[in-house]
């Protein structure tokens, strides 16, 4: 059934608590936790708990849960303090856009200059 979770997912593994994570924020429906392989100061994935393969496919089967990562995107950003010097929510979709994990999830980068376009 769509959003349950999968065995094979690493990013479900995570909000089981099968696989440890430095959680910095919680939700009823998101997890937020710090990179493993940090490419700014801050960096910080927002994930639904439910299982979907990308942002767009959560946002279509469940509106108010992408909402929900957008809106702990930013409450990460203010904990960090890094909302005054700006920061960026990166959704990585399909391989060739850099995805590596097909859990949906939202980075959140500041804490240094980011330049414009990405890589
Ligand atoms: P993507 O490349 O799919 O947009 O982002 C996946 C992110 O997950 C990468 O930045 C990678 O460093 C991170 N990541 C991969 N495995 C783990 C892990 O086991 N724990 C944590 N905390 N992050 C991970």
């Amino acid at each position: 059934m769509a959003g349950e979770p999968q065995p094979d997912c690493l990013f479900c593994k995570i909000v089981s608590g099968d696989i440890p994570a430095t959680i910095v924020r919680e939700s009823a429906t998101t997890v937020a936790f710090r990179d493993i392989n940090p490419q700014a100061p801050t960096h910080v994935l927002v994930i639904p708990k439910a299982h979907y393969p990308d942002a767009a496919s959560l946002a279509a089967a469940e509106p108010e849960t992408a909402a929900d990562v957008l809106r702990e995107a930013g409450l990460v950003a203010a904990d960090e303090k890094v909302t005054g010097s700006g920061y960026r929510i990166v959704l990585n979709t399909g391989s060739g856009a850099g995805q590596t994990v097909f859990h949906a999830h939202a980075h959140v980068l500041g804490g240094r200059g980011l330049q414009w376009p990405p890589g």
